[in-house]
């Protein structure tokens, strides 16, 4: 199964992410994360990009394509992929149509007022990947997977995450047109509970 996930920064998609890779043994592929692990290893990728990440833009296409279309030939994409975070424009959509198109693209909708306190009280540990809310588990400084130490992301400050929801409205959001008239979208309702909404993706993929 090839799945995309849409949806807005903080809509949720990297929490059911974990999810579906855990319940469908698919590789789960975070351009975002890559990325970051990039930067975190001081590669020359990771030196291209980080200053494009801090101000909340989107990376170059054809930099993040070839990315993406490197890991996809790996073995473990055989039998699918569940990509989170690309494409983010019709380009990349338009590209990976040609070499690997998705079988379903689930867009989680969420109201874009409750984004900001989502995103603004989202801590990420850098250890285990894992990304939790202030509203569940507190200010804490540990992850409580792993025991890792919490961070707050560096473009998740109130003025970046403005530019990245800016980036959404006017080059991502035009996906959901794309993807509908392909016959490929379905709409998740991304305001539930965590697992209400993971429920909505599960009843989906095994319609
Ligand atoms: P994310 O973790 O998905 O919110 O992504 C964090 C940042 O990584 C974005 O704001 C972009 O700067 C960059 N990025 C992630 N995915 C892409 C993509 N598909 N195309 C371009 N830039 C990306």
């Amino acid at each position: 199964m090839k799945i995309v996930l849409l949806g807005a920064p903080g809509s949720g998609k990297g929490t059911q992410a974990a999810f579906i890779k855990q319940k469908y043994n698919l590789p789960h592929i975070s351009t975002g994360d890559i990325f970051r692990d990039n930067i975190k290893n001081n590669t020359p990728l990771g030196a291209q990009v980080k200053s494009i990440m801090d101000t909340g833009m989107l990376c170059p296409d054809d930099l993040t394509i070839e990315m993406v279309k490197d890991r996809l030939r790996k073995p473990d994409c055989h039998n699918g992929y569940l990509l989170d975070g690309f494409p983010r424009n019709l380009f990349q959509a338009e590209s990976l149509n040609r070499f690997d198109a998705p079988d379903i693209v689930i867009n989680i909708e969420i109201d874009l007022n409750k984004i900001r306190r989502r995103i603004t009280g989202r801590r990420s540990c850098p250890k285990c990947g894992g990304s939790f809310h202030i509203d569940f588990i507190g200010d804490v400084k540990e992850c409580p997977n792993c025991k890792g130490q919490l961070i707050i992301r560096k473009d998740d400050n109130p003025e970046t995450v403005k530019e990245r929801l800016a980036v959404y409205e006017r080059q991502t959001k035009p996906l959901i047109d794309f993807y509908e008239s392909k016959g490929k979208l379905v709409n998740i309702d991304g305001d539930k509970q965590i697992d209400e909404v993971f429920a909505e993706i599960v009843k989906v993929l095994e319609k």
